[in-house]
């Protein structure tokens, strides 16, 4: 789709209706996904009447080409990031949609709206980044993961390299974070994982770094310390011992998903007294470009499905998929569909 059209959708995205929402202008499609018409990359979506399509996903009839086509290799293909704001509230609109909390069904893939756990589903198109050329589909699928820990990096910044940095988590954005620390420089790094598998497995990401177990990690001399502590397990208690290894101006950057209820208690004092910071990551606000220029950058020396323990599997092997990553013998299960689309998508 060229900017052409981009504008012209996004034109007919501003109308909006007495109560206030949006709605397709005239010869748009429709707001629950049954294009009135349109051009042949879509007949499949017109199949589709009964999904859960937001309007803008369609296209304007006439168009050229159409935002919701099938992306083929190369330079037209797209991945795709879930989550994405209204583009209209303030948070959006400064830039921090992440916080969004308007119309979050239309927008939030896999979430609120239908998505993932199926041979195909129906993003809107602002979801949607094109991938630089020759960039793999493997690859391309952890754009989205990777953009999170961009957005977090970002918060970390300035980490000068030489730092010391302790990882808590080896799943995949613990290994993620492992590989763009050793891509940037970084080489006083420390990994604790509580899972065996998982801290064999980072190993083979080659990057030399310290992979110990939280009892390891506990049983270090005092005044062990760290300047960052990135916390990718969202376990409260290994939270709770990470933080009193901050050594001084040090920074913990919580990036795990705790428990809602989860609680940590900190020492004013000693926040105070060491100049210490606490920052959270939350997604991935406008950092998927970046992102994919990572993976690029990165390459396969890093972005890697072996390397950084992901394993795929056909849909109906979810069991087994379950099972490993509960295992600890993988970092993130996958799934991986041949997908038939209809003549024309
Ligand atoms: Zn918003």
């Amino acid at each position: 789709m060229d900017s052409g059209d981009s504008e012209s959708v996004h034109a007919a995205a501003q109308r909006s209706d007495s109560r206030g929402s949006p709605r397709p202008g005239a010869g748009a499609s429709c707001e629950r996904g049954v294009p009135q018409g349109g051009c042949r990359p879509c007949s499949w979506t017109r199949a589709r009447a009964s999904c859960s399509c937001a309007w803008w996903t369609c296209h304007v009839p006439g168009a050229r080409t159409c935002s919701c086509r099938w992306p083929s290799r190369g330079s037209a293909a797209r991945t795709c990031t879930p989550c994405r704001g209204c583009d209209r509230c303030g948070l959006c609109q400064d830039g921090r949609y992440q916080f969004c909390e308007v119309d979050a069904a239309a927008h939030s893939v896999g979430m609120w709206r239908d998505g993932g756990w199926a041979e195909l589903c129906l993003v809107p198109e602002k979801n949607l980044h094109r991938l630089p050329a020759g960039m793999s589909l493997r690859q391309a699928s952890l754009m989205e993961p990777l953009s999170c820990v961009v957005h977090g990096w970002e918060l970390a910044a300035p980490l000068p390299v030489g730092s010391r940095v302790l990882v808590l988590g080896a799943g995949v954005i613990g290994n993620l974070w492992a590989a763009l620390l050793h891509h940037h420089g970084h080489r006083q790094v420390t990994v604790s994982e509580p899972l065996e598998g998982r801290r064999r497995a980072l190993h083979k990401l080659g990057t030399g770094y310290e992979v110990v177990s939280p009892a390891e990690l506990r049983a270090k001399p005092a005044g062990w310390t760290v300047d960052l502590v990135v916390d990718c397990s969202g376990h409260a208690p290994a939270v709770q011992h990470a933080l009193g290894l901050l050594g001084p101006g040090g920074t913990l950057l919580l990036f795990g998903v705790a428990p809602p209820r989860a609680v940590i208690s900190i020492s004013p004092y000693d926040m105070y007294k060491n100049e210490l910071k606490i920052k959270a990551v939350n997604r991935n606000p406008f950092t998927c470009n970046k992102a994919l220029g990572l993976i690029e950058a990165m390459g396969d020396r890093y972005i890697d499905f072996e390397k950084l323990g992901v394993k795929t599997f056909r849909l109906t092997e979810y069991k087994s998929a379950i099972e490993e990553l509960a295992k600890g013998s993988i970092s993130k299960a996958m799934f991986e569909v041949d997908a038939e689309f209809p003549k024309g998508a």
